[in-house]
């Protein structure tokens, strides 16, 4: 399937490790021009060369995204680059266990790690998606709908994100703008192996993770997340918008007993 992302320009946040990574890679395979918004440089860097060696351009731009100045630069910084923006993909977040003791000013800081910058982004982003006729795909959390405990900052902004997708997609859409989420439940990432490694047994609790996700009992790789992310931005998907789709082996909504 010819999925017309050849030379389109797509903004992925945190795209310098984890989904982010899968996310941009895939867009890379299609060959659409990436502008990579991510905090740390390594990787980003190292992502930047690996493609220019192959003549393609995954640009990269340094940024902290809970400053919402510096997510203003960043999206000035790709149309710098490029002259266009074709697709945002928020996915940068972290679910950092912000729990209900920790207390408002805590509860502020996590909203500005998983929510505001994709608010920041997008509406920076505004009038260059306004002149692609673009779409924007959130990372998202099953966390929003199944809950997790003590994670009230996450859970919250992953809610308010599948509040967003809904709210952009009436907003946007005469504009032509689709506006679309994908939730992963589980997925082998840096995120996921620092948060484990904070249980007391990470490799039983991993393995009677896997047993909880009834399509194979594994965890969603991210390529099979990125894969859906890159559908949905392209032209092949224009009539899909304001949807919250769950990439997630079945782990959110069928019964989990062990089968
Ligand atoms: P990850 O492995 O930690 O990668 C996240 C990337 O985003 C990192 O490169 C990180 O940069 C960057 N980033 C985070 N906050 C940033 C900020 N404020 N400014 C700029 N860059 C920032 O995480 P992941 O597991 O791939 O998660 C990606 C998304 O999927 C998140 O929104 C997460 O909530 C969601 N998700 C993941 C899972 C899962 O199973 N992994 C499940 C549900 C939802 P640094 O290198 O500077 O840290």
């Amino acid at each position: 399937m010819d999925l017309g992302l050849v030379d389109k320009v797509v903004v992925v946040t945190g795209g310098s490790k984890g989904i982010g990574e899968g996310i941009v890679r895939s867009f890379l395979a299609e060959g659409a021009l990436v502008a990579n918004v991510n905090r740390s440089e390594g990787e980003g860097r190292a992502l930047e060369a690996e493609y220019a060696d192959r003549g393609q351009e995954c640009h990269f731009i340094q940024a902290d995204l809970c400053d919402a100045g510096a997510c203003a630069t960043a999206v000035q910084a790709a149309l710098d680059r490029f002259g266009r923006i074709d697709a945002v993909v928020n996915n940068a977040g972290v679910n950092d266990g912000v729990d209900l003791e920790a207390g408002p000013e805590e509860f502020v800081k996590s909203l500005e790690r998983n929510l505001v910058h994709v608010y920041a982004v997008t509406h920076y982003a505004l009038d260059a998606l306004r002149a692609s006729r673009g779409s924007v795909v959130n990372i998202g959390s099953k966390v929003a709908e199944t809950g997790q405990g003590g994670t009230s900052g996450y859970a919250a902004s992953k809610g308010g994100l599948n509040g967003l997708t809904r709210e952009w997609a009436l907003d946007l859409a005469a504009d032509g703008i689709r506006v679309n989420t994908v939730i992963p439940a589980e997925v082998w990432t840096p995120l996921y192996e620092n948060w484990l490694n904070t249980m007391p047994n990470p490799s039983e609790m991993r393995a009677g993770i896997e047993q909880l996700i009834p399509l194979e009992h594994r965890f969603t790789t991210k390529e099979e997340i990125a894969d859906t992310v890159v559908f949905l931005t392209s032209p092949r998907s224009s009539h899909t918008t304001g949807q919250i789709i769950y990439v997630d082996g079945g782990y959110t909504h069928f019964d989990r007993k062990y089968r």
